[in-house]
């Protein structure tokens, strides 16, 4: 049997042991709804305000404004809708979030803002966006395709001075695992997180909300976490994302060091060995500089070769990565976040993310060392 390299960490990540452990009991002999009064209900509440704190210390924020949710895309909504909701007015995004971001907020008729070539928005287009009637401002902490981290402190100033009244989101999905949020995010006022990119269970997440910050629920029903989030609690759930963010906050700086360098191995020796393959992020393509990009993303556009074709070959070799972003049917759709990077159309055609977390290991790198350049010289001598 082939053997397996899982390089998608950015899709999910493996469930952490230490997450499950905290789960099975939620699974089995303890089961309450954290909203009763008696001892049952009342013990599932203690877990449950146990991983608020979870959550405060990997945000730096307030137990107190975590609102629970079933992932990343529902924090997500909840902090564009829910803001506009409250106070209705001008919403902007970049022009490289996530469809969680950009759906809600071409629903409520915002605007994106361009970033530059290296992924980095562009704080002038910001600054000149801004109005005094601008009501929410989102910019991801860092890019799920590219990995392109994102200066959200410095957005936030710039917000701060031109929009006081706007509130600044910022979609951590993807940098939680891999950077010290209180210092990237400043003082955004609503962060989007999802358990299942840091080690923990799919299906849960939180949107933290500031004091201060206006906000109306997506759903109505039993008043849940402060009215903002009616629906009992998935507590098996919330419990293991506690137990993966205290696993991210106790290893972080060690999983950081150990995954940069085995990327950085799987870089060079791609870079290497696959002729006209360039980093995304770089700003190679498109003569912007560098910016900074997460310690376990490797983007990858590599001329001659049709992202699709060359993720199948890797799969059947046992590579398990993915490219822009795959659709509810898994077909692969153009990347708007390279076109907005404007890499040229034919190297966005073959671009592959290869993503690292927390399992990665040096015979995984090894594996796709040893198939992606002859997956690529097989494309390329068919055509
Ligand atoms: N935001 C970003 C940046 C993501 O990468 C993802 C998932 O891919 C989401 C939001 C959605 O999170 P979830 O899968 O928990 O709904």
């Amino acid at each position: 049997m082939t053997r397996l390299a899982y390089l998608d960490h950015a899709a999910t990540t493996p469930l952490r042991p230490e997450a499950r452990d905290a789960m099975l009991p939620w699974l089995g002999e303890r089961f309450g709804n954290p909203s009763g009064d008696h001892q049952v209900a009342r013990e599932a509440r203690k877990a449950v305000d146990e991983a608020r704190d979870a959550v405060a210390d990997l945000v730096g924020c307030q137990p107190g404004e975590v609102v629970f949710t079933s992932g990343g895309t529902e924090a997500d909504n909840l902090a564009v809708r829910g803001v506009h909701a409250a106070r209705p007015g001008a919403v902007l995004c970049t022009a490289i979030e996530h469809e969680a971001v950009l759906g809600p907020v071409r629903h409520v008729g915002g605007r994106t803002v361009p970033v530059d070539g290296a992924g980095r928005v562009d704080i002038d287009a910001l600054a000149a966006a801004l109005t005094p009637d601008t009501t929410v401002v989102s910019v991801m902490a860092a890019n799920n395709e590219v990995g392109v981290v994102q200066p959200v402190a410095e957005v936030a100033e710039v917000v701060r001075r031109h929009a006081p009244g706007a509130s600044v989101h910022s979609d951590a999905v993807q940098a939680a695992a891999w950077l010290p949020l209180p210092e990237l995010l400043g003082d955004a006022g609503l962060v989007s997180l999802s358990s299942h990119k840091i080690g923990g269970p799919q299906g849960v997440g939180a949107l933290v909300a500031r004091r201060g910050t206006p906000l109306r629920p997506l759903a109505l029903g039993g008043g849940q976490e402060r009215d903002l989030r009616s629906g009992t609690h998935n507590v098996a759930g919330i419990a293991g994302f506690a137990s993966a963010i205290r696993a991210v906050l106790a290893h972080r700086t060690e999983t950081v060091e150990r995954v940069r360098a085995l990327r950085d191995l799987l870089r060079d020796g791609l870079l290497a060995a696959v002729d006209g393959a360039i980093e995304t992020g770089t700003g190679t393509e498109t003569g912007a500089a560098a910016a900074e990009r997460l310690p376990g993303t490797l983007h990858l556009c590599v001329p001659g070769v049709e992202s699709e074709a060359l993720l199948f070959l890797l799969d059947q070799a046992g590579v398990c990565a993915s490219a822009a972003s795959a659709c509810a049917s898994g077909a692969q759709q153009a990347s708007h976040v390279l076109a907005a990077m404007g890499v040229p159309p034919a190297l966005g055609h073959g671009s592959v993310r290869l993503t690292l977390g927390w399992t990665t290991t040096r015979a995984d790198v090894d594996q796709a060392l040893a198939v992606f350049p002859a997956a690529v010289a097989q494309l390329r001598a068919a055509t």
